[in-house]
């Protein structure tokens, strides 16, 4: 995502992005939220941290993969260890429910 597409998605709500006008980046410098090193990212994620919609800000980044910038406290490379971490706990669920399943066809 540019820093235009982070200053539009923040100013245009359709209904199910009410959660953005709550946004504490709102009015900020949308710059804040790319710095050109990753090292800047300290400033972003501070104001991330006081923001009441954080959770949706970060889930609507990982369901649109959005590969730029911080979002939900997160920035890019913190997002995909998240989904990665996510997808881990997923595939242990789904082999503990296999290994734990009573059920006859799964003892035979
Ligand atoms: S969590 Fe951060 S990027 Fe997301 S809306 Fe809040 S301040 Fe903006």
């Amino acid at each position: 995502m540019t820093v235009d597409a982070h200053e539009a998605s923040h100013s245009e709500y359709p209904n199910d992005l009410k959660w953005q006008e709550l946004a504490s980046c709102r009015g900020l410098d949308p710059a804040l939220f790319y710095p050109e090193d990753n090292a800047g990212t300290w400033q972003a994620k501070k104001v991330c941290a006081a923001c009441c919609v954080r959770e949706e800000c970060l889930e609507y980044a990982l369901d649109h993969k959005e590969s730029y910038g911080v979002r939900g406290g997160f920035s890019e490379g913190g997002r995909r260890k998240l989904l990665k971490l996510r997808r881990l706990a997923a595939l242990e669920r789904q082999a503990g429910s296999v290994a734990l399943d009573p059920s006859p066809e799964t003892n035979v």
